[in-house]
């Protein structure tokens, strides 16, 4: 078994981009611009969005953190986006999730301009990805792909077995793996939680992507012999032996189905490190789309 290392390879890219950066500036470009909306202080939220900024700082972007409180009306959301769209300084942005409940998810990513949209959420951004033209990948599925290709994992042909369909993570990766493109060339079967006998599908997967939330729902006997496991799952777990009180936890039993796999991602330093990279890897993409 061998593990399919998100932080080194996360690095890796850090790495890269960064060199890429400074090869901008040195013909005299400007840096990368990603700006990050924050409404309220969720406090996951707040850490994520500390670490985009952090490592935005890390490989030479700019970065710009705007915060709202939760009592923001939606409307002056709406209109903070649409200045975001016009303002030439910046290549990209994101709003992080999750909104107040007063606020509308869809009119939000409707909102922003596709050609801003880094984390790949505006619809357009999705056709475009289901119709394999160029366009900014979802963070999460976009590093799945990078590990699967940085570790020469062979996909042409194999069966992929994905476990959830949401519009972040389970159904962009299905069209990912699906498309006729490298990695991809997948058969792809897409389970979700009205599949019946889930382990009748799963265990036909050369590949299995599982990205449900169902904490350590995977286990041993739902995995074929030699499989790849990627695990998106990440969910916190009481444990009083943990100075925090808790653990990380995936959606697979890790301890038992790793034997039985050829590669596995951990949790945490699997899909997680891969994330931050893959949207900055997109801000970057997107400048250059623009100055090529
Ligand atoms: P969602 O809750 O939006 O989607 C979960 C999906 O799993 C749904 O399609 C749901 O089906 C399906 N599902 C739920 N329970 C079952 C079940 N028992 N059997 C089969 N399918 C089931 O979650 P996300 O896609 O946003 O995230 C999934 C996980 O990945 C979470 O743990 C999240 O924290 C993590 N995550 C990690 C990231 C990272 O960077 N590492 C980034 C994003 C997410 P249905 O559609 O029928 O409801």
């Amino acid at each position: 078994m061998i593990l399919l290392d998100g932080k080194k390879i996360s690095e890796q890219l850090l790495e890269e981009i960064k060199v890429d950066v400074e090869k901008l500036k040195s013909e005299g470009k400007k840096a990368p611009h990603l700006a990050v909306i924050l409404v309220g202080n969720d406090p996951a939220s707040e850490t994520y969005v500390g670490s985009k900024v952090k490592t935005c700082e890390r490989v030479g972007f700019k970065s710009t953190l705007i915060r709202f409180p939760s009592t923001i009306e939606e409307s002056e959301l709406l209109k903070r986006i649409e200045e975001l769209n016009n303002d030439p300084d910046l290549d990209g942005f994101i709003v992080q999730s999750p909104l107040p409940k007063h606020i509308s998810d869809d009119k939000v990513i409707n909102a922003i301009s596709p050609a801003k949209d880094v984390d790949g959420f505006h619809p357009e951004n999705l056709g475009r990805v289901a119709l394999n033209m160029p366009a900014f990948l979802p963070a999460t599925p976009f590093g799945i792909i990078t590990l699967l290709d940085r570790y020469n994992i062979p996909t042409v042909g194999k069966h992929c077995v994905v476990i959830g369909r949401s519009h972040i993570v389970g159904l962009p990766v299905s069209l990912l793996m699906v498309r006729n493109s490298k990695p991809g060339n997948c058969t792809v079967t897409i389970c979700h939680s009205k599949t019946v006998d889930l382990k009748s599908h799963t265990l036909q997967a050369d590949i299995l992507i599982v990205a449900t939330g169902q904490t350590e729902s995977v286990s041993a006997d739902m995995v074929k012999e030699g499989a790849v496991v990627v695990d998106v799952g990440i969910s916190r777990v009481p444990d009083a032996s943990k100075k925090s009180g808790f653990r990380l936890a995936g959606d697979v039993k890790f301890d038992e189905v790793a034997p039985k796999c050829s590669y596995i991602t951990p949790v945490p330093g699997g899909v997680g490190p891969m994330t931050i990279a893959s949207l900055l890897k997109n801000t970057l993409e997107g400048v250059k789309r623009k100055v090529n």
